[in-house]
């Protein structure tokens, strides 16, 4: 599997370390809604298909990136720096939401 890196271009995916599903929001820090906390620590979404994850590229520049990888078929459909902001490139969850 290769993963393009905007920075570094199609690397090898053995140079890159998941960090996590990229749909999670992590509530205001001074919230006391364990709801909402308990979404962000431990819901994640499985699905069949399109998801947004984060990675860093660690065996390169070390730039933390947004991709949204297909489940089925591994195929990386976008890659974006992480920082940057705006959409992501698939449907985000609302914080707290059950999918
Ligand atoms: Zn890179």
């Amino acid at each position: 599997m290769l993963i393009t890196c905007p920075y570094c271009g199609p690397r090898d995916v053995s140079e890159f370390a998941y960090q996590g599903d990229g749909n999670r929001n992590r509530p205001d820090p001074a919230s006391t809604d364990l709801v909402a906390w308990n979404a962000y620590v431990y819901d994640r979404l499985n699905p069949a298909g399109a998801h947004n994850e984060i990675w860093q590229h660690a065996g390169g520049c070390r730039a933390h990136l947004a991709v949204v990888r297909d489940t089925l078929t591994h195929e990386i459909l976008s890659v974006r720096f992480a920082r940057e902001k705006g959409a992501p490139a698939h449907g985000r969850r609302k914080s707290g939401a059950k999918a």
